[in-house]
């Protein structure tokens, strides 16, 4: 197998354009002042940036709501921006992804402005429509408690209009060919522009039967998923697409496509929520089910591994008990939660700042299998304010400095207030500040994301959940062509004592050479490893003596 697909070892590190560095002093971050930025990113170990959308759009669902998709949207810059930040990051060996929100349009989108006046216009067919109330029109809202039906009448059309999210974001009919003929050409314009690829919005609802008559569960076309790769890499043969869908390990694999030829990533929802019930309980046996339900039988198939993203995290997977377990854990008050189903926290204050559980935390997302994707301000730890509504909470400005705003913007208003005063305010969690400490959480992320680029098998290797006795204990090991390496990982507030077989590929037991520390481990005569982990601790092993710890592969 060949190396040089970029994304199996990647840096993933996502953020709006809005939230991270305004240079013009309106208030709002712009793409200037994220190209500014590049050399911090590059710094901390970055090596692919996915935007969020910066499109044209009234900004009512934070960009997901496009009015434009072959502009800029001029609080952010211009065209002309874009192409200098995507030149700063080819400059840097960086990669860029962005979204592609085409599930919906914003529904000042012209062509929905034009599919609505006139039941002539050619783009009325580009949306889903029924003239009378569909009977399913009070079920399948994506946000739920804000969100009362996924049908709404409108006046102009004298029709009503299917919407799977909120009613300003009218569902393309994505099966319409000329539909999928315009995608396509939206990601070709973007491509030319210098992108690697996408993170494709609500794949699931894209590739859906849509219209008044389909049921509770329609039947998906997977076959659009296969001709948006062969598009993409007939244009540009490294691009990729990672998807957003929050679906069982079955249906995903339909989405990398039995031989591997669909979506090249997908996000790790599933584990994503076992995980945080492993922090939630101390329990890792439902994320090691999961680690071992989300194995991908394609090699080029690869996931995308997240904490917390810029929704909330979304339990509603989990089984009942464990779903309150994590509520009660991390998201006890009404106001932390949202949806029924989540919580719209950061992570830094669902952990209650608890330095040894964010290390655990960020240890777990750099070593289990996939790429890693960060969210900006998770190098420094940054916090959510609940005064904001939904998902607001935790799109806050980047904390740069303890100036003003955080030394994000000098406007008076910021788009939303950067969070100051009380454990996370800028006055104290600040880039400036954690860069002159060493024992910072920053300094901790660099050194450890500098780990991770030098251990290539997590994101090649195959991969083993490791029998050991204790619950509170995940221990995983990873082979790569004849390399060995072993992470373990304590959910327990308590010291653990682990022992387990290392499993060398010549079934010797050796020496395990610790990559963060001096604590390496001899193998006793059981031969096995006894290894004593901290309350909350974690080891990073690679199989072999002192001598061969740099050892790597050939690439
Ligand atoms: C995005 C959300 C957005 C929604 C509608 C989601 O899956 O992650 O932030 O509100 O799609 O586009």
């Amino acid at each position: 197998m060949i190396t040089d697909l970029w994304y199996k070892n990647a840096i993933v590190y996502c953020v709006a354009v809005e939230s991270f560095m305004d240079s013009d002093g309106d208030g709002v971050g712009d793409f200037r002042g994220l190209t500014r930025r590049l050399d911090y990113l590059h710094g901390l170990g970055v090596t692919a940036i996915w935007l969020m959308p910066f499109q044209t759009s009234p900004g009512r669902d934070d960009g997901y709501d496009v009015s434009d998709y072959y502009n800029v949207d001029e609080r952010f810059g211009t065209l002309g921006d874009f192409v200098e930040f995507t030149h700063g990051c080819k400059q840097r060996g960086m990669r860029v992804l962005i979204d592609l929100v085409v599930n919906h349009t914003s529904d000042e989108h012209p062509w929905f402005k034009s599919a609505r006046s006139d039941p002539k216009s050619p783009y009325r067919d580009w949306y889903v429509w029924s003239k009378k109330k569909p009977k399913n029109a009070d079920k399948g809202m994506v946000f739920p408690g804000v969100q009362t039906t996924t049908w709404t009448y409108d006046e102009a059309a004298k029709a009503y209009y299917f919407h799977r999210f909120y009613d300003f974001q009218p569902d393309l009919n994505t099966a319409s060919p000329l539909v999928q003929a315009e995608l396509l050409k939206i990601m070709g314009f973007w491509i030319q522009l210098g992108v690697s690829g996408f993170r494709m919005d609500a794949v699931p609802f894209v590739i859906a039967e849509k219209g008044p008559d389909v049921g509770l569960e329609p039947p998906s076309d997977f076959s659009m998923l296969r001709s948006f790769r062969e598009f993409l890499q007939w244009r540009k043969g490294d691009s990729i697409i990672l998807g957003e869908a929050n679906i069982v390990p079955k249906e995903a694999m339909k989405y990398f496509g039995d031989d591997g030829d669909r979506l090249q990533m997908m996000f790790n929802f599933h584990v994503n929520q076992r995980l945080f019930y492993a922090l939630a309980s101390g329990d890792s046996g439902p994320l090691a089910k999961g680690l071992n339900e989300t194995k991908t039988a394609y090699p080029t198939a690869q996931w995308g591994l997240f904490l917390r993203n810029h929704d909330e995290l979304d339990l509603g997977r989990l089984e009942p008990e464990q779903r309150q377990k994590v509520f009660d854990e991390f998201g006890p008050e009404k106001a932390m939660q949202l949806y029924d189903r989540g919580i719209r926290r950061r992570l830094a204050p669902m952990l209650k700042a608890d330095r040894r559980r964010l290390e655990l935390a960020y240890s777990l997302m750099f070593t289990l299998p996939g790429t890693p994707v960060m969210r900006y301000g998770d190098e420094i730890a940054m916090g959510d304010d609940l005064k904001l509504p939904e998902r607001y909470c935790a799109r806050t400005p980047m904390q740069w400095s303890n100036r003003k705003n955080g030394g994000f913007s000098t406007a008076e208003k910021t788009y939303l207030p950067a969070i100051s005063g009380g454990a996370f305010g800028f006055e104290t969690v600040n880039v400036a500040d954690q860069r002159r400490d060493p024992q910072s959480v920053f300094n901790w992320m660099e050194r450890i994301i500098r780990m991770r680029q030098e251990v290539p098998e997590i994101g090649w290797g195959e991969y083993r959940v490791l029998p050991v006795k204790d619950p509170a204990i995940l221990a995983l090991r990873y082979e790569w062509r004849g390399n060995v390496v072993v992470f373990l990982h304590n959910f327990d507030v308590e010291p653990k004592e682990v022992a387990f077989r290392a499993e060398g590929t010549d079934d010797e037991p050796a020496t395990l050479s610790n990559l963060l520390d001096e604590n390496h481990s001899d193998p006793g005569p059981d031969g096995r490893h006894h290894v004593v982990l901290e309350g909350y601790g974690y080891r990073w092993f690679r199989l072999g003596g002192l001598d061969d710890i740099l050892k790597r592969s050939e690439a």
